[in-house]
């Protein structure tokens, strides 16, 4: 017996005014990366409310969790819930909708439990912004058994399948020699002007990167005080490009600049790489199955769009170990205001974002019903992710 699809779709629009006040609730109560204590308590009532027990604490993350429903050996499919904001802006990256649209999903499947050909998870996944919670989740082995991730992401259009870039954090620390400014310069060996250098330095190389690369830092110390010549100084940069190789490649050019620097101006430079998120691996199989959801629900997606930019997700990290879609919709006008404006936190509570939270649940549902019961399209997704 196959799923009803018009059955999910009712079982969302149902489940609506329960989605919407979670989604308003976690607007109304921003909370930072690995701190969501409410909102996911929040989630896992909900999903409790329908009978389906919720393991907390997923992974050793306090705020990350799990529910389940089906079983036995077939497809399991993971739908996955953000709820982190950003410090002064709140929920401008529109995770209570991905969140309430993940919730939607998940207990429109679970309302057909019996003809469920595989598993359905619900994982709740913290921390997107910055913290990399998918990361340590897939670090935990919470996504070793699933054959689909999937999730949506609040934009100012509908894009099926849009890049993201991988990232790496890279701080600089400079150490001179300090002097009186004034009395005595030359006995000093100034940290700042290494940093400062550093920056021009970067900008000169830039002619060399790839398309799609960004290099953007801060100042994050500047100095002691103004009439020292600044014994310390650093920076931190954030280096992205659309793929693992190129950004391997950008981080040599960009180190090699600040000890260039630091040369120039006779001072030591230590440098600290961590690595970010890796870039977003679309699956294609699936992310227009996706968008034939979508279509049949009367919006017009496109695959991607080379006029609006790439920004990075820890989402990308486990579209590397598991085929995945990760794609965006509008809750705006075109060009209105996008992810991390504080205009797009305002739509990410208005009744049009509100509206296309439904929409994502539904094809979600859709998209996760056709992947338990079609063997054509989850192999074309397997095949499509080993030619990766
Ligand atoms: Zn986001």
């Amino acid at each position: 017996m196959a799923l009803d699809r018009k059955g999910l779709d009712q079982a969302v629009d149902e489940a609506f005014p329960l989605l919407s006040s979670l989604a308003q609730r976690i607007h109304a109560t921003p909370e930072l990366a690995y701190s969501e204590h409410r909102a996911s308590g929040w989630i896992a009532e909900a999903v409790e409310g329908a009978g389906i027990s919720v393991e907390r604490g997923l992974g050793g993350v306090e705020t990350a969790f799990r529910a389940r429903v089906g079983g036995g050996s077939g497809p399991r499919i993971a739908i996955l819930a953000e709820y982190d904001a950003l410090p002064e802006i709140g929920h401008a990256c529109g995770h209570n909708l991905i969140a309430a649209g993940a919730v939607g999903a998940f207990l429109a499947l679970s309302r057909q439990t019996a003809t469920l050909s595989g598993t359905v998870e619900l994982i709740g996944t913290p921390a997107e912004e910055g913290g990399g919670g998918k990361i340590r989740l897939l670090n935990a082995g919470v996504f070793r058994e699933v054959d689909v991730a999937m999730m949506y992401h609040p934009y100012d259009r509908d894009i099926l399948a849009h890049p993201a870039l991988a990232t790496k954090r890279l701080t600089m620390t400079f150490r001179g020699a300090p002097a009186h400014a004034s009395i005595a310069p030359w006995d000093g060996q100034s940290a700042l002007t290494a940093c400062l250098e550093t920056f021009r330095l970067i900008d000169s190389q830039r002619v060399h990167f790839r398309d799609g690369v960004r290099v953007h830092g801060i100042v994050t110390d500047g100095g002691q005080a103004v009439n020292v010549i600044p014994e310390r100084a650093a920076s931190l940069f954030l280096l992205r490009a659309p793929s693992l190789d190129e950004l391997e490649r950008v981080a040599v050019i960009v180190e090699r600049c600040a000890e260039g620097a630091a040369l120039a101006a006779g001072v030591e430079v230590e440098l600290s790489m961590r690595n970010g998120y890796k870039n977003m691996r679309n699956n294609l199989a699936l992310a227009r199955r996706f968008g034939k959801a979508l279509e049949s629900l009367g919006r017009k997606p496109r695959e991607t769009d080379p006029s609006v930019g790439a920004g990075s997700t820890d989402m990308g990290d486990v579209s590397h170990a598991v085929p995945s879609i990760h794609p965006y919709l509008g809750i705006c006008d075109e060009g209105e205001t996008l992810c991390h404006e504080r205009e797009f936190a305002d739509c990410a509570n208005s009744p049009r974002g509100l509206e296309t939270m439904r929409l994502a649940a539904k094809a979600m549902a859709r998209t996760a019903a056709d992947a338990l019961e079609d063997r054509e399209l989850l192999a074309s997704a397997r095949e499509e992710f080993e030619r990766a």
